[in-house]
């Protein structure tokens, strides 16, 4: 079972979150978040089996041997992150499109393997300084996540052009609209 796909990465503290919990609310386009399996530790707030899969490390590499994920990485160091085939078949055999949230290499790594039945979304923020204004005010992490945090941001901002589409995140309203209308065009095509 192989149907459509719609990509989006960015560096972390881009809106790409924002942007793709906004998109799997729109009933039409029948987008349904392919919710991927990880070991790091489960934040406040966070559901499993809804936000990520929670794993162990062992379980982790369980299921890479038993090559039962379409992707995986190493994102953050100690912590992987991964696609699992079966979360697929689960939203493809209920005729609806995979949405997926995922780093840049995730991304492009996606992207090859599904090809043109994906479209993928580069989400940029308008700055690096600003990225690291955003990543500081959401409290999430600690300065030293949030240091590793940025010169992986610098590393995966080389890569938007090898993407289908750009999409700037200066405005997060724009942003929204110009992300439904690129799904929109990618699914009715
Ligand atoms: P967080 O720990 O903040 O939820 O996510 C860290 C990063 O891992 C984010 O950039 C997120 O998009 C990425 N990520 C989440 N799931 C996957 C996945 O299945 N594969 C890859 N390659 N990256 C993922």
């Amino acid at each position: 079972m192989n149907g459509k796909s719609v990509i989006f990465s960015a560096p972390s503290g881009s809106g790409k979150t924002t942007i793709v919990n906004h998109l799997v609310k729109i009933d039409e386009l029948k987008l349904e978040f392919s919710v991927s399996a990880c070991t790091r530790k489960m934040r406040e707030g966070e559901v499993h089996g809804r936000d990520y899969y929670f794993m162990s490390a062992e379980e982790f590499r369980m299921r890479i041997d038993d090559n039962e994920f379409v992707e995986w990485e190493e994102v953050y160091k100690n912590h992987y992150y991964g696609t699992l085939k079966s979360e697929l078949d689960r939203i493809w055999l209920k005729s609806k499109n995979v949405v997926f949230d995922v780093d840049v290499i995730g991304g492009m790594n996606l992207k090859r393997h599904f090809g043109s039945n994906s479209l993928s979304v580069f989400v940029m923020p308008p700055s690096l300084e600003e990225l690291e204004k955003r990543l500081i005010s959401r409290g999430l992490d600690t300065p030293d996540k949030i240091k590793g945090r940025m010169s992986k941001a610098n590393y995966e901002m080389k890569y938007a052009g090898k993407f289908d589409k750009i999409l700037v995140n200066n405005d997060l309203d724009r942003a929204l609209k110009e992300a439904e209308a690129l799904v929109r065009e990618f699914l009715n095509k």
